[in-house]
C-alpha cells in the first residue's frame, strides 16, 4: 500500500499525533487528579470541615472517584464515607430553565454528567465556583428534540433532491455536482484504470444500473476507457443512457 504523498496526508499524521499527546496529557491530568484529595486532607485540620470537604467533593465533582475521596481526606473506605456522610441529596439548577434537579445518589450525578458530555457541541456541564450546572431532564428532551427535528429537515432536503435528480434527463444529472463527486470518487475508487482492461487511458465512468441516481453503489457504476465502453455498449451490458 502506498502512503499519499501529499500535504493533507500530513495533516492527517499531524492531528493524530497531537490527539494521541492529548490523550497522554489527560491521562496524567487524571493520576494528578487522584493525588489532590489526600493534600486537601493534609490542608485541612479540623475533622468537621475534612468531613464538609469529602461532601463536596463527592456530589459536586464527579470525575474524582469516590474511594479516592474516602481514602485521602478521610482515611476511610467508601461504605464508611457513604456512612459518615450520612443519607445525602443534592441539588443543582438547570442552567436553563432555573428548575431544581434533585440527585439522590452520585451515580445518577455521574451519569447527567455523562450524558451532557455526549452532548458536549451544543451545551455541555458548565463549571464554575459554584459548582457545576447541567440541563434537567425537559430541557435535555427540547434540546434533543430540536435537533431530531433538524436531523428529520435533512433528511427530507435529501429525499427531495434525490427525487430531483430522479426526475432530470442524463444530459442534465452529468452536470450535477452530486454526479461530479459520485464520478471522481468511483475513479478514485478503481485507481482510475478501465475496470475491464486495466488501462488509464480515455477512461469514463459509465452506469450500470440508474435506480439509485445521486448514491450510485459501487456496483452500479463501471469505470471503463474507450474501446471497451464501446464494446460493452454493443453487447447491450451497460444502462441505457
Ligand atoms: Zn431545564
Ligand atoms: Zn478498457
Amino acid at each position: 500500500m502506498n502512503r499519499p504523498n501529499v500535504s493533507a496526508m500530513n495533516d492527517i499524521e499531524a492531528i493524530i499525533r497531537k490527539m494521541e499527546d492529548l490523550r497522554t496529557t489527560l491521562g496524567k491530568l487524571k493520576d494528578e487528579l487522584q493525588e489532590l484529595p489526600a493534600k486537601m486532607g493534609q490542608e485541612i485540620s479540623d475533622p468537621a470541615e475534612r468531613l464538609e470537604a469529602a461532601r463536596y467533593l463527592y456530589w459536586m465533582v464527579p470525575e474524582v472517584p469516590s474511594t479516592v475521596i474516602g481514602a485521602g481526606i478521610l482515611g476511610v473506605n467508601v461504605y464508611e464515607m457513604n456512612r459518615l456522610l450520612g443519607p445525602q441529596r443534592n441539588q443543582v439548577q438547570c442552567e436553563q430553565c432555573q428548575s431544581t434537579i434533585e440527585f439522590r445518589s452520585r451515580s445518577h450525578l455521574q451519569s447527567v454528567v455523562g450524558e451532557m458530555r455526549k452532548y458536549r457541541k451544543k451545551g455541555s456541564v458548565k463549571y464554575s465556583e459554584e459548582g457545576f450546572t447541567v440541563l434537567c431532564d425537559a430541557c435535555q428532551e427540547a434540546l434533543h428534540e430540536v435537533w431530531v427535528r433538524e436531523y428529520e429537515a435533512e433528511c427530507a432536503e435529501r429525499t427531495a433532491r434525490l427525487e430531483e435528480l430522479a426526475a432530470m434527463s442524463y444530459d442534465e444529472y452529468l452536470q450535477t455536482p452530486e454526479w461530479l463527486w459520485n464520478r471522481q470518487q468511483h475513479l478514485e475508487l478503481t485507481n482510475f484504470r478501465c475496470q475491464v482492461c486495466n488501462k488509464n487511458r480515455l477512461l469514463e465512468v459509465y452506469h450500470r444500473s440508474h435506480r439509485n441516481r445521486g448514491q450510485e453503489g459501487f456496483s452500479e457504476l463501471i469505470a471503463l476507457c474507450k474501446k471497451c465502453h464501446d464494446l460493452l455498449q454493443k453487447e447491450s451490458r451497460l444502462a441505457k443512457e
